[in-house]
């Protein structure tokens, strides 16, 4: 006979509309979490000129690179990342393709197949430091320079650079000729200085996932052929020369080729995007706070009312994770039909735009979370994947609730179930490998969107979701606009939850260890109910405990642990709650027992809800037999 299913007559309140509380910053206490430990970022201005020659698919870039360092280090190199360089036959990219275990097959075959004037490259002319040339040697996509005087703790150096690039076909997230017919998507499109922090340099080569940049000031200049939109991070500062829809002229300015140069400024960003199309649509929509939405997709009729539907979405969405993270640092947002997929940039996205409105909608929600998780809390993505993805992946599926209107007592629940096939797979490889690094896609792909994101649900199972909304909260208020690591949000999670949280994210990112708690027995001694509950996994996890009694009524029990040193409130206040003594971890086993016979009980269940990520969910649940049913 199958498996009863059971219906949990529970009043879930962890997903209900409720309005967030506001809390209490720290900073009003004093100094900031950067500030108590003395935290330092580099910082660079870039000002770039770039002339597009699309008869060529070429531009002619010039970078004046004001380059700060504020580490203690002082500095004798310098690293720059040319990331175009990856699109060429033979290259780590295409390799590493090749060689993995579940490869992107058209990947590899489509870097193959480039021909000469397909490939991206970066053909550097002019390189100098002070206005010196400086050495340097190119390996694949990183550029290593040999500075021309040392650069000491709290100097500044100025570099010029002259190249030429060619724009290759688009393969990954970059390129001309993307396959919804996107001229230019332009992105990772100028050799950028790489990141040194407290580790050293961060030299990846461009195998695939992802970036982590320096913060600074972008004052970038691009000539274009006049038929074409421009949509870029910054702002548009000659919009009166422009027209187009951008200063409500229609005249624009060409230059003798017939081009026009469209200037853009962004301040305190780690990176500057840009999308140029004859045919794009511009909408500018008003967003929460005086915030404006760009929108810019193809003059395709079968897309425009996906497009015209999904605006005031964006809006709502916006203010969402405003209320839920905190406020939005900038004045724009851009949602650019460009690239491939999805893909979040600096005050703005990428995304497919001919696809079914829900996706349209859904991609689009994550990349905007993105705006929070990557471009103002700039953690490593290709060190800390999870921290960028889980957490954006976590809050998009809030925003398909308090957004969309999808109601579930878990929202993340499609999260457990791929996390439970990759380790049935035997694929599941710790939370701490470096992105480029999983020994699979699949691996990559779990770990990154649902690992991640499970750091978060399993640590709102933990201390609560109240308090983790207010974790979040309080590290975006002390994080935002440098580069947190794993250690700074946990230590936020820490002070806010007052519990010791260590156990949990060693378990969970720095190693493969698995849940598995089972009700083990249940028997009936001197008119009560005794429970076993065994652990049969290393992963060790306070328990929420629900009993179910013939009579209807409902009673939970919670089991503290004692390495968390600290209790949650009560996740279920519509039943009575009963606190039981605290679980000793290393012992493998817990008897509790209940003032009621056993055949008044109806069903037992651990974490009703499965925000713990128990491999074995069917052992969690006891249903006592109805004899009159056997
Ligand atoms: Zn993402």
């Amino acid at each position: 006979m199958k498996k009863a299913i059971i219906i949990l007559l529970l009043s879930f309140t962890f997903f209900s509309c409720k309005t967030t509380q506001n809390i209490t910053s720290t900073n009003k206490k004093g100094l900031t979490e950067p500030e108590k430990r003395g935290y330092w970022q580099q910082k660079v201005d870039y000002k770039i000129t770039a002339d597009l020659d699309t008869l060529k698919n070429q531009y002619k870039g010039k970078i004046k690179l004001t380059y700060y360092n504020h580490s203690k280090d002082t500095l004798n190199k310098a690293y720059f990342h040319l990331y175009w360089n990856a699109f060429q036959p033979g290259s780590a990219m295409d390799w590493r393709n090749r060689w993995l275990e579940d490869p992107d097959r058209e990947l590899d075959k489509r870097i193959q197949a480039l021909k000469p004037d397909e490939i991206g490259f970066v053909k550097i002319h002019r390189l100098e430091q002070n206005e010196k040339p400086v050495t340097y040697t190119i390996v694949g996509t990183v550029m290593e320079v040999n500075l021309d005087k040392p650069l000491l703790p709290g100097e500044s150096t100025v570099f010029d650079i002259d190249y030429l690039t060619q724009i290759p076909l688009l393969l990954r997230r970059s390129g001309r000729d993307n396959k919804e017919g996107i001229d230019y998507s332009m992105a990772q499109w100028y050799p950028q200085i790489a990141e040194y922090d407290l580790q050293g340099w961060h030299t990846d080569p461009y195998i695939g996932r992802e970036f982590y940049n320096v913060w600074g000031d972008f004052d970038v200049q691009l000539k274009v052929p006049e038929n074409y939109m421009v949509a870029a991070t910054g702002d548009l500062v000659n919009a009166e020369e422009i027209g187009k829809g951008y200063s409500g002229t229609k005249t624009s300015k060409t230059d003798s080729e017939g081009k026009i140069t469209w200037h853009f400024k962004a301040k305190n960003v780690h990176d500057f995007v840009w999308a140029a199309d004859p045919d794009y649509i511009h909408d500018v929509i008003d967003g929460p706070d005086g915030v404006k939405l760009h929108f810019f997709y193809q003059n395709d009729p079968s897309i425009i009312e996906n497009w015209k539907k999904l605006q005031p979405v964006v809006v709502k969405t916006m203010a969402f994770y405003n209320e839920k993270i905190g406020k939005y640092p900038y004045k724009k947002y851009n949602i650019i039909q460009a690239g491939d997929g999805g893909m979040e940039y600096a005050m703005g996205t990428f995304v497919y735009g001919n696809k079914p409105y829900n996706s349209l909608r859904g991609t689009v929600q994550h990349e905007l979370g993105h705006a929070w998780f990557q471009f103002t809390l700039a953690t490593n993505e290709a060190q800390y994947p999870w921290m960028d993805e889980g957490f954006t992946s976590y809050i998009q599926d809030l925003a398909n609730v308090y957004v969309n209107g999808k109601i579930s007592p878990n929202p993340f629940s499609r999260s457990y179930s791929g996390y439970r096939y990759l380790v049935k797979m035997g694929k599941d490889e710790p939370l701490s490998t470096f992105a480029d690094h999983y020994h699979t896609n699949l691996a990559y792909w779990i770990g990154a969107y649902d690992k991640g994101k499970m750091v978060l649900s399993q640590l709102g199972y933990i201390m609560g979701f109240d308090k983790l909304d207010e974790t979040l909260k309080e590290y975006y208020s002390n994080w935002k606009m440098k580069h947190p690591q794993p250690d700074d949000f946990f230590k936020i999670a820490q002070k806010v939850s007052g519990m010791d949280l260590r156990v949990f994210k060693n378990d969970w990112i720095e190693t493969t260890h698995h849940t598995d708690y089972a009700i083990e027995e249940v028997k009936e001694s001197d008119g009560k109910t005794v429970i076993t509950i065994k652990r049969l996994e290393d992963m060790v996890m306070p328990l929420d405990i629900v009993v179910k009694y013939k009579d209807g009524s409902q009673e939970s029990f919670y089991i503290p642990l004692d390495v968390v040193r600290g209790q949650k409130a009560n996740p279920f206040p519509e039943m009575k709650r009963n606190i039981l003594p605290v679980w000793k971890w290393a012992i493998p086993q817990y008897t509790f027992a209940i003032n009621k016979k056993k055949s008044e009980i109806d069903y037992i269940v651990i974490d009703p809800l499965g925000f713990m990520a128990d491999i074995n969910p069917e052992n969690n649940f006891y249903k006592q037999q109805n004899a009159t049913n056997q």
